[in-house]
C-alpha cells in the first residue's frame, strides 16, 4: 500500500497539522514542531502535546516524521554550535517522543572549517552523547542524504557506513533518502541504471533496510549540480518516468514517501500528491 505524505504546517496549534493531513488524504506526514531557523525558544505545553496525541491516535497517519531546526549542525568544529546542537537535538528528541513520532530527521551536517573526516567524526561524536541521553525513548533518528554542496556531508553512502559503524550500527539511526538531493549528488535516479548503481551503493555500505524514509521531490538543476532546491513532482530533472521508477521499485515502494515540493497554496501539494498515486501501481506483488 502506498504510503503518501508531505510536509505540513504546525500553524495554529500543533494539532491543527494533523487536519491539514487528513484533509490531503495523506497516511503519513511529516512536520517542524518549532521555528526551524532559531534556536530553541520555548517548549510545547503539556495540553498542547495531549491534544496531538489523542488526534493522532484516531488519525491512523504513520509514521510520524519531525524534521530538526536547520540551526542544527552535528558535523560542526566550533564548540558553541556542537554543544548547542547536542544539547537542543536531545530537547528536541525528548519532546517529538513525547509527540509520538516515530522519526526525527536531520541533514547531516556540514564541516566548515575542517575537513569531511573530522566532520564525520564530530557527527559520531554528537550522536554518542545524544544517543546516550535519550536512552529508552522510542523516537528513531534519521541522518538525510545532501546534494553535497559546500561542505556538506552525507552526499555518497559510505559517509553514513562510516558514522553508523561507530554507533555500532545500532538500530536507532537510519537514513532518509532524498530524491532531489541524490540527483544533485550525482546519482542518475531517473534511469534504471543509475537507480540500480545508487541502490547497489546503498547495499553495499549501510545496507538497504536502513533506508526508513524517502523524501520524493523533483530538483530543476543538473545532475551531479550539489544544488538542493526541490521542484514539483514529474516537472524537474528526475521527471514522471524517473518517479514512475522510484516509486515502484521493489526496494523502495512499501516505503513512506513524505514530498517537500514548493507550495503555494495548498493546491500545489493536491497536485504532487495526486501525481504519485496515479503512478504508483497498486498491483499485488
Ligand atoms: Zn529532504
Amino acid at each position: 500500500m502506498l504510503k503518501l505524505g508531505v510536509q505540513v504546517s504546525v500553524e495554529g496549534g500543533i494539532e491543527k497539522s494533523i487536519d491539514r493531513a487528513l484533509a490531503l488524504q495523506c497516511n503519513t506526514m511529516q512536520i517542524f514542531v518549532r521555528n526551524p531557523r532559531r534556536f530553541r525558544k520555548g517548549f510545547l505545553k503539556d495540553d498542547e502535546i495531549d491534544m496531538f496525541k489523542k488526534k493522532f491516535l484516531k488519525s491512523g497517519i504513520s509514521p510520524l516524521v519531525v524534521h530538526t531546526p536547520y540551526t542544527l549542525n552535528l558535523a560542526s568544529s566550533k564548540v558553541f554550535l556542537h554543544w548547542i546542537t547536542v544539547k537542543e537535538f536531545i530537547l528536541d528528541l525528548l519532546e517529538v517522543d513525547k509527540l509520538g513520532a516515530d522519526y526525527l530527521v536531520t541533514h547531516t551536517g556540514c564541516y566548515k572549517g575542517a575537513n569531511e573526516e573530522a566532520g564525520l567524526k564530530k557527527v559520531v561524536k554528537a550522536l554518542k552523547k545524544i544517543l546516550k541521553s535519550t536512552e529508552g525513548i522510542k523516537t528513531n533518528i534519521l541522518l538525510e542524504n545532501t546534494s553535497g554542496g559546500g561542505t556538506w556531508l552525507g552526499y555518497k553512502f559510505f559517509h553514513y557506513n562510516f558514522i553508523l559503524k561507530e554507533l555500532n550500527y545500532t538500530d536507532r539511526v537510519g537514513v532518509c533518502l532524498d530524491t532531489a538531493h541524490a540527483w544533485n549528488a550525482g546519482y542518475r535516479i531517473n534511469s534504471e541504471i543509475g537507480l540500480e548503481e545508487m541502490l547497489s551503493e546503498i547495499k553495499q555500505t549501510i545496507g538497504i533496510h536502513r533506508v526508513k524514509l524517502v523524501h520524493l521531490n523533483d530538483t530543476l538543476d543538473e545532475l551531479g549540480s550539489r544544488k538542493d532546491k526541490h521542484s514539483h513532482i514529474g516537472e524537474g530533472k528526475i521527471g514522471e518516468k524517473g518517479f514512475s521508477l522510484i516509486v515502484n521499485h521493489p526496494l523502495l515502494r512499501d516505503l513512506p514517501f513524505i514530498l517537500e515540493t514548493p507550495k503555494k497554496d495548498e493546491s500545489d501539494d493536491i497536485k504532487n500528491l495526486n501525481t504519485v498515486r496515479r503512478i504508483y501501481r497498486n498491483e499485488l506483488h
